[in-house]
C-alpha cells in the first residue's frame, strides 16, 4: 500500500498541477467529465483515512500545489468538451457559469478550506501569491452569477427531492467557502476592495433570500456571515474564527492553554508555540513533524 501522503500528489495530476510519473494518468485538457468522476473517487479514498491522515494530505497538498491551483482556479479553468451537459444539475441548467462554481478546483478549495497554510497562503506578500487576494472576488462574482438561477431552480414546484438537495448542497458548499476565504481579510475596514460593489450588490439580493428563507438551515448561516462581512462589521466572531483559521490563536501543543506572545514555526508559519519548551514537545511522529512543509509563498 501507497503511504497515504502521496495522494497529494494524486490530487495534482487529476487537478492538472502535476504531471504524472505514468503518463496514460494525465487527464486531456477538456476531458472534464473524466476529471470530475476520478477527482471525487479520490476524495472518497481520502474520507477512508484517519482524519489526522487526511490533514497531512491536505497540508502537504497546499504547501506544495496552492498557488497553482488557485492560478487555475481563477485564471485558467478549462472548456468541458466531454459531455458536458452531465456537469449540469439537470438538463435546462446547462450553462458555463455552473462550471465556474462547480468543478474540482473550487471543490478542492472546498475541502481544504480550513487547513492552516490557506491563511499563510493569503497573507503571504509573495507574488506567487499574489492571485489569492483575488480570491473572495472572483468567488462572489461566480456565486452572484449562479444564484438567481439556482434560486428559481429551489423554489421551483416541479423541482426532485434529489434535486433540491444538490442545489442546495452546491449553495451552501459555495457560500460557506466564499464566507470562509473572506474572513482572512477581516482587517480591510473597505470591504468593497475585497468584494467590488457591484458585485456586492447583485450577491447580496441573493444572500438576503437565501438568509432569511434558509435561516434554520446552514445555508442562512453562511448567507447572513457573508452579508456581514460585506457590510463592513467586524464581529467578534469573525476576529475569533480568523485566529482559528490562521492557527493563531492558542500554543499549538495540544494540553497548552497559553493564548499570548506565541511563535510561529519558522519552518511552515502555519502554527504558533507559546515556548521552544513546547514546540520540540510537539515535534514528534504524530505531532507538528507530520504537518510541517516548507513553500515557495
Ligand atoms: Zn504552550
Ligand atoms: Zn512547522
Amino acid at each position: 500500500m501507497a503511504l497515504p501522503l502521496y495522494l497529494s500528489d494524486d490530487f495534482a495530476v487529476v487537478l492538472a498541477l502535476k504531471q504524472s510519473d505514468f503518463s496514460d494518468r494525465d487527464i486531456p485538457e477538456g476531458n472534464e467529465f473524466e476529471r470530475w468522476t476520478i477527482f471525487n473517487q479520490y476524495v472518497l479514498r481520502n474520507n477512508q483515512e484517519t482524519q489526522e491522515q487526511q490533514d497531512v494530505i491536505w497540508s502537504r497538498f497546499c504547501a506544495v500545489y496552492l498557488p497553482a491551483m488557485v492560478d487555475r482556479l481563477i485564471s485558467h479553468l478549462p472548456v468541458p468538451l466531454d459531455a458536458d451537459e452531465q456537469y449540469a444539475y439537470s438538463e435546462d441548467t446547462k450553462h458555463a457559469s455552473d462550471f465556474a462554481v462547480f468543478n474540482p478546483w473550487h471543490e478542492m478549495l472546498v475541502q481544504v478550506q480550513h487547513v492552516p497554510y490557506i491563511g499563510k497562503y493569503l497573507r503571504s506578500k509573495d507574488p506567487l501569491a499574489a492571485q489569492g487576494k483575488l480570491l473572495p472576488q472572483v468567488l462572489a462574482q461566480r456565486v452572484a452569477a449562479v444564484g438567481a438561477r439556482w434560486d428559481a431552480k429551489l423554489r421551483s414546484p416541479s423541482i426532485t427531492q434529489e434535486e433540491r438537495d444538490l442545489y442546495m448542497g452546491a449553495a451552501t458548499s459555495a457560500v460557506q467557502l466564499l464566507s470562509t476565504i473572506c474572513i482572512h481579510f477581516i482587517n480591510e475596514p473597505d470591504r468593497t476592495r475585497v468584494v467590488a460593489r457591484e458585485t456586492q450588490v447583485k450577491l447580496g439580493k441573493i444572500l438576503m433570500v437565501w438568509s432569511r428563507r434558509y435561516r434554520h438551515q446552514f445555508l442562512g448561516d453562511v448567507s447572513q456571515r457573508m452579508l456581514e462581512f460585506m457590510s463592513g462589521v467586524i464581529d467578534p466572531i469573525f476576529v475569533r474564527m480568523r485566529r482559528i483559521y490562521q492557527n493563531c490563536d492558542v500554543c499549538g501543543l495540544d494540553s497548552c492553554q497559553v493564548r499570548t506572545r506565541l511563535m510561529a514555526c519558522s519552518r511552515c508559519r502555519t502554527i504558533r508555540y507559546c515556548t521552544p519548551e513546547h514546540q520540540r514537545a510537539d515535534w514528534s511522529d504524530d505531532g507538528h513533524k507530520l504537518f510541517c512543509f516548507g513553500t515557495e509563498y
